[in-house]
C-alpha cells in the first residue's frame, strides 16, 4: 500500500537532474515542497523564477492511478475547461497526448521505479490559511469543489475502486491504527466517531450518489490568488469512485483551521451555499454531512498517527492537523449529533417539541385561530394524500384542500425550485411564463373574462375585486351568504360572517342564507331580495356579490344553477357586480368543472382564486373584464410586490399541468361519488348522519340530534373529529353551528381511500355516541 511506502528520497539537486533526464526540462535549481508519499520539486531557472513542478510518485504507486489521474484532469479540461487543474505534460517525443502513459516517465531510485510527472506552474500562492479566507473566498471555494465534482460526474477509470483510506467510504479500515493515537482521550473519541460511523453512515451508503471524486481538495492541494479564490487545483492523487457528499468532508474539514463553534458552522454553511449554487445537495446527504466530516476527522488522526509511529513521516509534520480534528469533534459533541445535521443544512432527526404549544401562543398570541385537534399534531412531512406527524404517525388527509394535486407533488416542487434557483423578481420586468399564465387562465374562465391581476392570496384577490367592484359600480354595498368566510383584510372581514365579532354586521353588509336542500328551507330567492331591500333601505346599493361556489363555510351547499343564475340577474339589476370566489371550489374541486361558477352556468365579473391555485405556494389571482380593469386603472396604479413573481407562476403552471396530465376532474367525480355513495349507507346505522352532500371532493356531512328534528349536533361533530384523528383520518367542522363534518382532501384523494375513510368515521361514530 502506498501509505505505509517510505516516501522516494530524492534531493534537489538530484530532481534538477531528473527533469531533464525525464521530460528535457532545464532548471537550475529546486525546491522541495513536501508530500505525505511522493515527493513533489518546484523547479528554478537561474533568477529563481520558477519553470515547472516536478512530481515523483512513490515507488509503490501504481502506474494506472497516474493515468486515471491524467486522463481525469483531460475529461475535465473538457467538461469545464475554466477550472484551473493542473494538466500533466506530454513527453517531449510523444506522439499520442490522449494516451496517459506519455504523461510519465519512469526513472530509477533506491526504492526502484518511480515515475516522474512535469506541469506548468499555475498561478497564485499555496498554504494559505483557511482562517484567513474572506467569506467570500470560502463560498467560492465551495463552487469550485462543486464544479470539480460535476466536471468528474461523466469520468470512468477502473482504478477509481480502490481503497483510500482517506476517503471515510473506507474510514473503518482505519480502525486498527487507532492503537498508534498516543492521547487516550482523543483515542476515545476517534473510536466512538468511528463506531457511529459504522452504525449509521454504512447502512445508508449505498443509497449515496457515488461519482469519480477528487477526494481532497483541502487548502494543501490548491493555489489561491491575492482574493484568496482557487486559482489552480494540483493535486489528484486521492481520486476514488465515492459518494458525492463523502467529497465535500476533507473540504469542510480543512476549513476547520482556526476556527471553532459557531465560527465553524457559519463558515461551513457558507461553503456548502457556494456548492449548492452549482449542485444542491440532496436531503440525506445534508443530514450525513456531519458525520462524513467527523469520519474525515477520524481517519485523519488515525492515518497521521500510525504513519508517524512507523517513521513514515516526521510526526510534528504528519500530525499536525490533529489538534484542528480534536477540536472539530469537540465542537460536534457538544452540539451533539442529533443537533448537527441543522447546523449544517440539512433537516435531521425531528423530535417532539414539548414546550411548542406555549411558545406558539406566547409569541403569536391569542387572535390567531386555535390548533386542530385537542391533541395538536406537528406535521413533519406529507406525500399525495398522506401526512406524517413527528412521532411518525401516517394520517389520510381528508381536510387540506390547498395541496391541491397532492402534498409535496413532484411536478410543483420541481418547477418551484428549478425557477427560485433561476430567478425571482416581479412584474416589473418581462417574463414570458407570467404572461403564459395569464392567458391560460383566460381560456380556463371564457367569456368576457379576459385580464388577469395576480396577488398573493384569496383574501388580496377578494379584496382587490371588491376594489375593483366599488371603482365600477360607484356603489359601497356588499352582500355575501349567512355564515360566509372570504378572507382578512377589512373590507373582506367585512363580507366574512364567520369571523364577525360582537359588533357583527358592518352597515354596508347584508347576507343571504344559501339554499337549504336537506331542511326545504331558503330554496326560493326572497332572502337575497330581503337582502338587496335591506341595502336600498339603508341608502344603498350593491357594489358585489360574492359566492364561494361550494359554499364551505355555511357547510357545503349545492346550489340550483337556476337558483344562483337569478341571484346574479338580481345584483346586476341593483347595480352591483358579481364575484366568483374559486378559493374553495376551484382548480378542479368539484369534478365537473375547473371553476365552481361554471356548473351554474353564470358568467361572473370577477373571477378570484388562491389556496389551490400553487399547491401550498402563495399564489392568487383575479381575473375579470376589461372596461373594470380600465375603469379601476383611471383611479389608482396596480402593482403587488409578488404578485406574479415568477417561482409562484410556475407553481401554478405545474398544477394546471397535472390537473391536466393525472386526468384530475373526472378521478376527483369518482371520489367524490365513491365516498358519498359510501356513507350514505351509513345513515341507516347512524341516524345522526343527517345528510351527505357535496359536489367532487367538497363534501359535507351534517351531523343532527335525530334525523326527525335535523336538530344540528355540534358536540356529536366535534368528538368525531377527534374520533377520526384518533384513527389517523383528518377532517374538520364547518357550518354556521359547527355541526358538518367538513371533508375537502387533496386532489390526490381516489377511490382507493375511501374505506379507510368509512372505517374510521363509523369507528368514531359508535364511539361518540356511546359516548
Ligand atoms: N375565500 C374563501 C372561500 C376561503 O375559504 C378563503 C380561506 N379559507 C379565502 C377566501 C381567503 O384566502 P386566504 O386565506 O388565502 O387569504
Amino acid at each position: 500500500m502506498v501509505l505505509a511506502s517510505p516516501r522516494p528520497d530524492f534531493n534537489e539537486e538530484q530532481a534538477v537532474g531528473l527533469a531533464d533526464a525525464s521530460f528535457g526540462v532545464l532548471a537550475d535549481s529546486s525546491r522541495n515542497l513536501g508530500s505525505e508519499r511522493d515527493q513533489t520539486f518546484l523547479l528554478l531557472a537561474p533568477d529563481a523564477v520558477p519553470v515547472a513542478v516536478m512530481k515523483v510518485s512513490n515507488a509503490a504507486e501504481d502506474p494506472a492511478i497516474l493515468d486515471m489521474e491524467a486522463l481525469a484532469v483531460l475529461h475535465i479540461g473538457r467538461v469545464d475547461p475554466e477550472l484551473p487543474v493542473a494538466v500533466p505534460r506530454a513527453a517531449p517525443d510523444s506522439s499520442a497526448p490522449q494516451d496517459p502513459t506519455t504523461r510519465r516517465v519512469a526513472v530509477e531510485g533506491d526504492g526502484g521505479t518511480h515515475w516522474v510527472r512535469i506541469y506548468d506552474v499555475l498561478p497564485g500562492g499555496a498554504r494559505t490559511e483557511a482562517s484567513e479566507l474572506s467569506d467570500e473566498a470560502i463560498i467560492a471555494w465551495g463552487e469550485t469543489s462543486a464544479r470539480l465534482t460535476r466536471a468528474l460526474r461523466g469520468f470512468f477509470h477502473p482504478s477509481m475502486q480502490r481503497t483510500m483510506p482517506w476517503d471515510v467510504q473506507h474510514a473503518l479500515t482505519c480502525r486498527p491504527m487507532l492503537a498508534d493515537v498516543r492521547d487516550p482521550e482523543l483515542r476515545g473519541i476517534v473510536a466512538d466517531v468511528l463506531d457511529r460511523f459504522e452504525e449509521v453512515v454504512i447502512p445508508v451508503w449505498p443509497s449515496l450518489r457515488a461519482q469519480a471524486v477528487h477526494g481532497d481538495l483541502t487548502l494543501d492541494n490548491v493555489l489561491l490568488d491575492e482574493r484568496g479564490f482557487i486559482s489552480g487545483i494540483i493535486d489528484f492523487g486521492d481520486m476514488s469512485h465515492s459518494a458525492l457528499a463523502a467529497d465535500l468532508a476533507p473540504v469542510l474539514d480543512s476549513l476547520a483551521v482556526g476556527r471553532q463553534g459557531v465560527e465553524l458552522y457559519r463558515a461551513a454553511r457558507l461553503l456548502l451555499d457556494g456548492y449548492q449554487r452549482v449542485t444542491p445537495l440532496e436531503p440525506v446527504e445534508l443530514d450525513l454531512l456531519g458525520d462524513l466530516w467527523a469520519a474525515r476527522c477520524a481517519v485523519t488522526v488515525a492515518i497521521s498517527s500510525w504513519r508517524s509511529a512507523r517513521g513514515l513521516e516526521d510526526a510534528d509534520f504528519a500530525e499536525r492537523y490533529n489538534p484542528v480534528s480534536l477540536a472539530t469533534l469537540e465542537t460536534f459533541l457538544a452540539t451533539g449529533w442529533q443537533a448537527l445535521p441543522a447546523e449544517l443544512g440539512g433537516a435531521g432527526m425531528r423530535v417532539p417539541d414539548a414546550d411548542l404549544v406555549v411558545r406558539r401562543s406566547q409569541v403569536m398570541g391569542p387572535a390567531l385561530e386555535a390548533l386542530s385537534y385537542e391533541a395538536p399534531i406537528q406535521m413533519v412531512s406529507a406525500r399525495g394524500v398522506w401526512m406524517t406527524d413527528v412521532d411518525d404517525v401516517t394520517y389520510l388527509d381528508a381536510y387540506n384542500n390547498v395541496p391541491c394535486v397532492g402534498h409535496t407533488h413532484p411536478r410543483v416542487v420541481e418547477a418551484i425550485a428549478r425557477q427560485a434557483r433561476v430567478l425571482n423578481t416581479n412584474m416589473r420586468y418581462l417574463h414570458t411564463s407570467v404572461v403564459e399564465l395569464a392567458e391560460r387562465l383566460v381560456a380556463e374562465c371564457g367569456g368576457d373574462l379576459d385580464t388577469v391581476m395576480f396577488v398573493n392570496s384569496g383574501s388580496e384577490a377578494n379584496d382587490l375585486a371588491w376594489r375593483m367592484a366599488v371603482a365600477f359600480t360607484g356603489n359601497t354595498g356588499g352582500l355575501c351568504t349567512d355564515f360566509a368566510y372570504h378572507g382578512i383584510s377589512e373590507p373582506i372581514a367585512a363580507l366574512s360572517p364567520e369571523c364577525w365579532g360582537p359588533e357583527g354586521k358592518p352597515t354596508h353588509v347584508e347576507t343571504w342564507m344559501p339554499q337549504d336542500h336537506y331542511r326545504g328551507e331558503h330554496l326560493g330567492t326572497e332572502d337575497f331580495a330581503a337582502a338587496l331591500e335591506n341595502l336600498s333601505l339603508r341608502g344603498l346599493a350593491p357594489a358585489a356579490t360574492i359566492l364561494d361556489g361550494v359554499v364551505t363555510s355555511d357547510g357545503f351547499r349545492d346550489l340550483d344553477p337556476t337558483h344562483v343564475q337569478a341571484l346574479v340577474r338580481m345584483t346586476r339589476e341593483a347595480g352591483g357586480l358579481w364575484i366568483a370566489d374559486e378559493v374553495q371550489g376551484g382548480h378542479g374541486r368539484t369534478g365537473d368543472a375547473m371553476w365552481s361558477y361554471q356548473r351554474t352556468g353564470i358568467q361572473p365579473d370577477f373571477v378570484t382564486l388562491g389556496k389551490p391555485m400553487g399547491n401550498g405556494h402563495p399564489v392568487a389571482a383575479v381575473i375579470t373584464r376589461r372596461e373594470i380593469a380600465e375603469q379601476f386603472a383611471r383611479g389608482t396604479v396596480f402593482f403587488s410586490t409578488f404578485g406574479g413573481n415568477p417561482v409562484s407562476v410556475a407553481a401554478a403552471h405545474a398544477v394546471l399541468d397535472v390537473l391536466a396530465d393525472e386526468h384530475v376532474l373526472p378521478r376527483t367525480q369518482a371520489a367524490g361519488d365513491a365516498l358519498r355513495h359510501a356513507v350514505r349507507h351509513l345513515k341507516e346505522t347512524f341516524p345522526v348522519i343527517g345528510d351527505v352532500r357535496g359536489m367532487g371532493l367538497a363534501n359535507g356531512i351534517e351531523l343532527v340530534t335525530d334525523p326527525t328534528s335535523k336538530e344540528p349536533h355540534p358536540r356529536l361533530a366535534s368528538a368525531v373529529k377527534e374520533g377520526m384523528r384518533q384513527r389517523q383520518v383528518l377532517v374538520g367542522t364547518c357550518g354556521r353551528h359547527g355541526n358538518v363534518l367538513k371533508v375537502r382532501p387533496p386532489l390526490a384523494f381516489t377511490v382507493e381511500e375511501v374505506p379507510q375513510f368509512v372505517d374510521a368515521l363509523c369507528g368514531s361514530l359508535s364511539d361518540s355516541i356511546d359516548a
